[in-house]
This record gives structure tokens, C-alpha cells and sequence, in this order.
């Protein structure tokens, strides 16, 4: 594979970081995800526009505008002969003394880029659905903002694991915050989507505004508001958003069965929906 480190194209073995990178020492960075179907990057431009608004947050500098950014996700894409993952992307506050305070201005923040092939679309998870298991959220309170601080995030991930589930469902005061690495959604028995309002508590899917624009488009009922574990075990259907999982039904959660136990209706039209739009949009 060919990666992108601070300006240089080079095959991964000859890639190289220093050992005072303040992404390594203190997670001092930010990262995106942006999914790449048939060679094309979607929702390019609203994870360029999360990317400032993380950077902006945490006070880190840019590393440069977003067609230049743009231009480095092509040459990848490119390079790799990437027809169907995704372009990992990853801005730190760069090389400095280790020391809690930020270091001097002028510091370069490093740039980090690599793809990932993966079979997205035909997935098994897809297919046959995901079993959640809950786990308090034990994370900060600054979730909003997409940093590469995700050591909770896969402790909880193994903790669903060592339960036979494929994934978790983390819980803060008795409501449903959010997945390991995507936002989380029900489906009442009425047929409306339920999913947590935006708030420091979540981060912003750029696949959860797409899904629910997507929704509007087609009629269907959204409510933003948190849920319970409960509520969630006696909806009807539920699934995930992610760059990386697009829509992926849940069929379990806590070993109770989601409704049938299968991938529900709405959740399969939903993620067909978003496929289409995205797609449409792709760049
Ligand atoms: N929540 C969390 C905690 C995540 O890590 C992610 C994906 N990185 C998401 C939600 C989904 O966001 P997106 O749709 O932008 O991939």
C-alpha cells in the first residue's frame, strides 16, 4: 500500500512518524473516515467541514485547504487502484517535547493518510444483522469532537465480544448514546426512526445527517431524542450509521431479539436510500 505522511507518497513499511508525535504521546489529533465506492469519495465536503469544526474545537492548526486534501484522497485512491473501502485521514498536533502544554506556534501539525480495501456493500453484517450488547459509557465528555483518543471505544468493542455480541451500544443514565464507532437508531412499532439528538454527547454521523435527510425525502417519521435500553429491546427494528458501515441492521441487543430478530423493512429500505444518494453525490 501506498500512504501519504507529512507531504510524501511511500509504501507503508518506509513510512515513518516521529516519536515525540503528540497524536502518539497524548491522542492530540483528529481523524475522518470518508467511504470510497467504485473509486469515489462520499460525503466528501461535510466531513471536510467536521474536520474544521474538529480542528477548530481542540485549537489545532490546519494543515492545508480542503481541495489540496481532496487532491491527496484522489492520489490515493489512485495509486491503491481503490475501487471499494475507504480513506482513513488523520491531522495531529505534531512533533513537539513531551509536555502537557501545547507546544510553541509554528509547531507543523503532521498529516497522515492511508486507504483501507474492504468488501462494504455485500457484508455479511448486512446481511444476517448485528447483535449489540450495552456497556456504560465511559468516555469523555467531549464526544462531539472526532479525535483518535478511541482506547474505550475498543475496550468496549472486546467487552461485546467476550459477550458473543459483534458490537456495543454504550449507555450513559439509562439512554442509549451511541455505538463504538456509529450512532445508534430505532424504529418504534409505529414506524418512526428514534435516534439521540446532536449534543456533546455523540459524535455527528455524516452518514446520520444523510440518513435522515434521506428520510425526510422519503416520508419517513424521525424523532431526535435519547432512548432506553428498553425501549430499544421492544422497538421494532433498529441499525447503526457509520462512513464504514453505511446502514447495518440490529437484531439483538442484550440477547433479546430486535422485533423478528432479523434485518427489519424500513431498516433495509433505509440503508438502499442512503446508498442511492450517496452515491449519486459521490465525488
Ligand atoms: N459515532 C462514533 C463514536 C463514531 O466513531 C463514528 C464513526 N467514526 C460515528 C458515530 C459515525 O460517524 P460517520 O457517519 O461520520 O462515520
Amino acid at each position: 500500500r501506498i500512504v501519504y505522511v507529512n507531504g510524501a507518497y511511500v509504501p507503508e513499511a518506509e513510512a515513518t512518524i516521529s516519536v515525540f508525535d503528540r497524536g502518539l504521546l497524548f491522542a492530540d489529533g483528529v481523524y475522518e473516515v470518508t467511504a470510497v465506492i467504485g473509486g469515489k469519495l462520499l460525503d466528501f465536503a461535510a466531513h471536510m467541514a467536521r474536520l474544521r469544526r474538529s480542528l477548530r474545537e481542540l485549537a489545532l492548526p490546519s494543515p492545508m485547504e480542503d481541495d489540496a486534501i481532496l487532491a491527496i484522497h484522489r492520489e490515493l485512491v489512485a495509486r491503491n487502484a481503490l475501487d471499494l473501502g475507504h480513506v482513513y485521514l488523520m491531522v495531529t498536533r505534531g512533533a513537539a517535547d513531551r509536555d502537557f502544554a501545547f507546544p510553541p506556534e509554528g509547531t507543523k501539525p503532521s498529516l497522515v493518510l492511508f486507504t483501507q480495501a474492504r468488501a462494504a456493500i455485500e457484508t455479511p453484517e448486512a446481511t444476517r444483522g448485528l447483535k449489540v450488547a450495552t456497556v456504560p459509557d465511559l468516555r469523555w465528555a467531549r464526544r462531539d469532537i472526532k479525535t483518535v483518543q478511541l482506547l474505550y471505544p475498543s475496550m468496549a468493542k472486546m467487552e461485546a465480544r467476550s459477550r458473543g455480541a459483534d458490537d456495543a451500544w454504550m449507555v450513559e443514565d439509562g439512554f442509549v448514546t451511541e455505538g463504538t464507532s456509529n450512532n445508534a437508531y430505532i424504529v418504534t412499532q409505529e414506524g418512526t426512526i428514534v435516534t439521540r439528538s446532536l449534543s456533546n454527547a455523540i459524535l455527528h454521523g455524516i452518514t446520520r445527517a444523510a440518513v435522515l435527510r434521506t428520510a425526510a425525502e422519503h416520508g419517513v417519521r424521525v424523532e431526535e431524542r435519547a432512548f432506553t435500553v428498553d425501549e430499544a429491546k421492544g422497538a421494532r427494528e433498529a441499525f447503526i450509521t457509520s462512513a464504514g458501515a453505511f446502514v447495518t441492521p440490529v437484531v439483538a441487543i442484550d440477547d433479546v431479539p430486535v422485533g423478528t430478530g432479523m434485518p427489519g423493512e424500513l431498516t433495509k429500505r433505509m440503508r438502499a436510500n442512503y446508498l442511492e444518494e450517496a452515491l449519486r453525490t459521490a465525488i
